[in-house]
């Protein structure tokens, strides 16, 4: 399986990187070792001194397809889950000054801890979901879908034009504002609509 990522879909996150307000949607990849599920623990990588959070909703591709329509897009995820985009700040600002690729700074193990999943139709509105992360109990981020700047949609219909998308695929949907620093020892949890479905610690390296 791969995960697929968003970036810059919330209009206020990229203002805070000060980044333009993209005209198509952005993305890059992360393989299937960066994911971390059941809560386990993340372990602080050992190339980066600056590893931010970006807490976004992910989707769960139900079907292959390539070429996707936007009006049948909604047919190919089923199931929606919260996780975290683990990015190594210092790293990526590096990759971005030196204009190089940036898997370095958002593909490494572990930079991707997801959470259990729950089925769409629960929810009422896909365009108007309530989600938020916790750091030390402490809300760091607060973002809803109507703040989207691509729908889940759109997203699914442009990806796919490049990359067919298989079942079991993951799809990060991008971070509202409110990304930061973290550190080891963190205890991070993430909501759906007041529901809590990941929870777990960043720890120190023991390699
Ligand atoms: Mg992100």
């Amino acid at each position: 399986m791969k995960i697929i990522c968003i970036g810059r879909n919330y209009l206020e996150h990229a203002k805070e990187l000060n980044n333009p307000v993209p005209e198509k949607p952005i993305f890059f990849m992360k393989p299937d070792t960066a994911l971390v599920q059941n809560n386990d623990p993340v372990y602080y990588p050992e190339h980066s001194n600056d590893m931010h959070y970006e807490a976004e909703i992910v989707l769960k591709i139900c079907k292959n397809g390539n070429h996707i329509s936007e009006k049948f897009a909604q047919h190919y995820y089923n199931e929606i889950g919260i996780g975290i985009d683990f990015t190594a700040r210092d790293v990526q600002l590096d990759c971005k000054k030196k204009g190089l690729p940036w898997e370095i700074a958002k593909a490494f193990d572990q930079s991707a801890p997801i959470s259990k999943f729950i089925i769409k139709s629960t929810l009422d509105n896909l365009r108007n979901i309530n989600f938020s992360l916790k750091i030390n109990g402490e809300e760091k981020q607060n973002g809803n879908t109507h703040d989207m700047i691509f729908s889940f949609d759109e997203i699914i219909a442009y990806t796919s034009k490049f990359i067919t998308l298989k079942e079991g695929d993951l799809i990060f949907t991008g971070t509202p504002a409110g990304v930061g620093p973290t550190v080891i020892n963190d205890h991070f949890e993430a909501y759906i609509e007041g529901e809590k479905l990941l929870d777990f610690i960043v720890k120190k390296s023991t390699c």
